[in-house]
């Protein structure tokens, strides 16, 4: 697991990422996650990703998981980044 901790995003508590909240329990604030970047980037590499299949689970170093054994899924797709054009056309572009 890459998430080192989750940040409150308005008390700035910060709890385990092992234990996930859905709001921070003193004020009810969202959590802001954070990653040891410097190990994902050791661990996974642009081609890996570009290599996995387009869903949720693609990033899933950046997710609070702590094994790939734990990973759910109900085919949940990756959610594509368009491009915009005028008159309304939406162009799908691959990253
Ligand atoms: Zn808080």
């Amino acid at each position: 697991m890459f998430t080192i901790g989750a940040e409150c995003s308005r008390c700035g508590e910060v709890y385990p990422p092992d234990n996930i909240l859905t709001v921070c329990p003193k004020c009810g604030g969202a959590f802001l996650f954070q990653y040891d970047l410097a190990k994902v980037a050791g661990k996974v590499s642009k081609r890996d990703l570009e290599n996995r299949e387009d869903t949720f689970w693609k990033f899933r170093e950046l997710l609070p998981l702590s094994s790939p054994n734990n990973i759910v899924s109900l085919g949940e797709p990756y959610t594509p980044i368009l491009q915009f054009q005028r008159g309304n056309k939406a162009v799908s572009k691959s990253f």
